[in-house]
């Protein structure tokens, strides 16, 4: 029940701030919902106008005796735009946020620059009158005109411009043949596709028994009316993408819609065209190079029913197709799926509800999926669909642990261990690829000891302490602290402290150990100018070198057939991230890397270097065997509560005055352990407050507080609470306040 409403007038998306309030009449108070369509009267003379609900309230923004009250409820089909805004709500209340906020993250904002009209020359003849016209225009003379005449005979229509500038038309001339009947100029709108030219055709795969049994049972439930979350959880080289695209195929016939997430990462050319020689011009991406206009074209192409397919990272969720029969989130276990801008919502759990509200189904994939979805699929809440082979039944790389401890008893203080260096010069006598991959991710300063493999964890959170420059070590969770030990509480070796190589070191290394070897390195530094991404992976592949040295990015998806050596020099880097998600950062990491070896006629070899060859996520990694490692991650996961066994939630206060930041904190903070203490709450856990792991940005500082319950909503009602008080309360005024919901990247 709401007495008021938020309302939007026009979706002219520039004036996405501006809504009116208007009063929700008696016999609609129960009825109404985020994202209908409403009739209200407008403007001085109280013209009759549509707008949409976008916001339900019990709090009168204005005086109340002024308002005026809504007529009713648009009656028939819901247009698209309704069904993003009713997201926008849904983001709104699940993850925090203004609705503006959510507004703008499910509609694009458009540009009064980005369409573009261009216009067009088009032949108004038949072929014999222009050839009549054209020996006419020649005997006279009429070179202009005859020129003109014999382009659009071959190509037409022609871009004005084309015809004023390259044929050297002038205006003139073009106005006095429209004036003849011999051609027309007109004007369209475009929207220009950003693939450019590409090759449509290409051989479509027949499906092997695994890729066909899983689009079956996907297309056949689907064919059946039923609606489901699918998570196929394929080893890499399954062959998960041709599944998608032929699931695609078949919805495009029937008349429906599909998005394909992807991470922007792995949204290479070869991806892309995969789709594009399947779909053509009916399929488009979206990327975040793309201006916003740009962004706004596609979604206009979208809405227009010109497209079937779009492709693109995590925004693409919200292209404004009307009738979406699936949405395809591949590479389900990325990161990058959570947004790291307020609201900070999960793609997956956003494509569920955005695909419930259109009747659409959703499919995941993964070689490695996220705990949450297999823990789903375990659940029977998703259908898990396996693909168990490599295409042609390709072996799994062979994979070598290779203890670094060992390495350094025995007087190899190189970052490359015996073995891979011996591995490494057979692939270069035999003129086979190697990639080798350092993981940077978590590089934070997590402290170990090189002797023995201790590293330094919370005492109260079992998350890795990160080393700070005043000599202490922090838990980012709870706050806890205490100074760097000189020698290793376990085996009081001195080889204590905070982890460091980076990929332009081992560039070096590697061009030092084998001064022959051509070597590329991939790297936030080598990949900062635009298309440089691409101009490495290309190089890559048509064999111009014979090592690849980069980050994470080089394990995302690529097929190199030629590559059989993957070396992984510090498996042990996202072991210990400052929170709880280490170990499957860490599976992840080596299984996707791990993938990239012997896609191509030859088997391929994987050389893990670790610290800690006795972890269970390094030591299941080299077993390639994700059945185990989940059966231990979750018992991890459900004795500590963590997600998906319960949920938690991060607040974090930020000002550009520390103590302002601290204070507020801690007045939230009492608010929350008072309810407790009235007996309310049960069953929640409260952790820190502490700062942020990154605790000073730009000169404002952070503070976190972690709450853990069991239910998602309880947590939901918290925020809405806290929300509430933080808007009543001056001392807020200066303070920003942010929540995130089952958070993955941490402030
Ligand atoms: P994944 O997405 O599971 O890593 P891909 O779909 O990229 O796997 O497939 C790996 C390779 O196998 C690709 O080069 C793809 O073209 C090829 N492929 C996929 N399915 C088949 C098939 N049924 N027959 C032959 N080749 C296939
Ligand atoms: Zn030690
Ligand atoms: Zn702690």
């Amino acid at each position: 029940m709401a007495l008021y409403a938020n309302i939007i007038i026009d979706i002219s998306h520039e004036k996405l701030d501006k809504t009116f309030q208007y009063k929700v009449p008696d016999n609609l108070q129960d009825v109404l919902k985020v994202g209908q369509q409403v009739e209200v009267p407008f403007g001085n003379g109280n013209r009759m106008n549509t707008g949409y609900v976008v916001e339900l309230t019990d709090t009168p923004e204005y005086e109340v005796s002024r308002l005026k009250e809504i007529i009713g409820v648009v009656e028939g089909s819901i247009a698209i735009e309704s069904q993003l805004i009713a997201l926008a709500g849904w983001l709104r209340r699940n993850y925090g946020a203004t609705m503006n906020q959510a507004l703008k993250t499910v509609l694009p904002v458009k540009q009064k620059t980005s369409a573009k009209k261009q216009r067009m020359v088009r032949l108004a003849l038949s072929r014999k009158k222009a050839e009549e016209w054209l020996a006419v225009f020649e005997k006279k003379h009429n070179t202009a005109r005859a020129r003109l005449l014999s382009n659009l005979m071959e190509q037409s229509p022609l871009p004005y411009e084309a015809v004023t500038r390259k044929l050297h038309i002038t205006a003139a001339v073009v106005r006095v043949m429209e004036e003849m009947g011999i051609l027309t100029v007109e004007e369209q709108r475009t929207y220009r596709s950003p693939l450019g030219e590409m090759k449509r055709g290409g051989k479509k795969p027949i499906l092997n028994e695994g890729q066909t049994a899983a689009a079956e049972r996907i297309w056949e439930d689907f064919s059946r009316g039923e609606r489901n979350t699918y998570l196929l959880h394929g080893v890499t080289g399954s062959g998960k993408t041709a599944v998608y695209i032929e699931i695609i195929e078949r919805l495009v016939h029937s008349g429906r819609q599909a998005i394909v997430l992807i991470p922007e990462i792995a949204l290479t050319y070869q991806t892309v065209l995969r789709f594009y020689q399947r779909f053509g011009e009916r399929v488009s991406i979206l990327n975040s190079k793309m201006s916003a206009g740009e962004r706004y074209d596609q979604f206009e192409r979208a809405k227009n029913g010109e497209l079937d397919v779009m492709i693109g990272p995590r925004s693409a969720l919200f292209t404004p197709f009307a009738q979406l029969g699936m949405i395809i989130i591949d590479e389900e276990h990325e990161t990058s799926y959570k947004s790291e801008n307020v609201p900070r919502y999960h793609a997956r759990e956003t494509a569920i509800e955005r695909a419930r509200m259109a009747g659409a189904s959703v499919l995941l994939g993964s070689a490695t999926p996220s705990m949450e979805s297999f823990y789903h699929a375990v659940n029977g809440d998703y259908v898990l669909l396996q693909l168990k082979d490599r295409i042609d039944k390709k072996p799994l790389p062979t994979c070598h642990t290779v203890d670094l401890r060992e390495e350094l008893r025995r007087g190899n203080r190189s970052i490359l261990s015996e073995k891979l260096q011996e591995l490494l010069e057979q692939r270069l006598r035999s003129r086979q690829q190697a990639m080798l991959f350092i993981n940077r991710r978590g590089l934070a300063g997590f402290v170990s000891c090189r002797a023995c493999g201790h590293v330094m964890k919370c005492p109260h959170c079992d998350v890795s302490l990160s080393q700070h420059n005043n000599g202490n070590v922090v838990c980012h969770y709870c706050g806890y602290a205490q100074k760097l030990p000189f020698v290793c509480p376990e085996c009081g070796s001195k080889y204590i402290g905070g982890f460091k190589a980076g990929t332009q070191k081992i560039e070096e290394i590697i061009k030092k150990r084998f001064p022959q070897a051509r070597v590329l390195r991939m790297d936030f530094d080598t990949t900062r100018s635009k298309d440089s991404y691409e101009k490495i992976l290309s190089a890559f592949a048509n064999q111009e070198a014979d090592i690849l040295v980069g980050t994470q990015m080089i394990v995302k998806g690529h097929d190199f057939p030629n590559v059989t050596l993957v070396g992984i020099l510090a498996a042990d880097l996202s072991l210990h991230v400052s929170d709880f998600h280490g170990p499957e950062r860490t599976f992840q990491l080596i299984t996707q890397a791990a993938g990239r070896a012997g896609r191509g006629k030859l088997p391929g070899e994987v050389v893990i270097q670790t610290y800690s060859p006795e972890h269970y996520a390094i030591e299941l990694a080299g077993k390639q065997d994700y059945g185990k490692y989940y059966q231990a991650e979750i018992a991890y996961r459900e004795l500590l509560h963590y997600p998906p066994c319960g949920h938690m939630l991060v607040m974090m206060t930020a000002s550009a005055d520390e103590m302002t930041a601290f204070l507020s904190m801690e007045l939230l903070a009492k608010k929350v352990r008072q309810a407790q203490d009235r007996g309310k709450l049960s069953g929640l856990q409260l952790i820190g407050p502490a700062d942020a792991a990154v605790a000073k940005v730009k000169d404002v500082y952070r503070r976190v507080l972690y709450f853990k319950h069991q239910e998602y909503q309880t947590l939901v009602q918290i925020k809405d609470v806290l929300e509430q008080f933080i808007f009543r309360h001056r001392e807020f005024r200066s303070v920003s306040v942010q929540f995130d919901f089952d958070p993955m990247n941490g402030f």
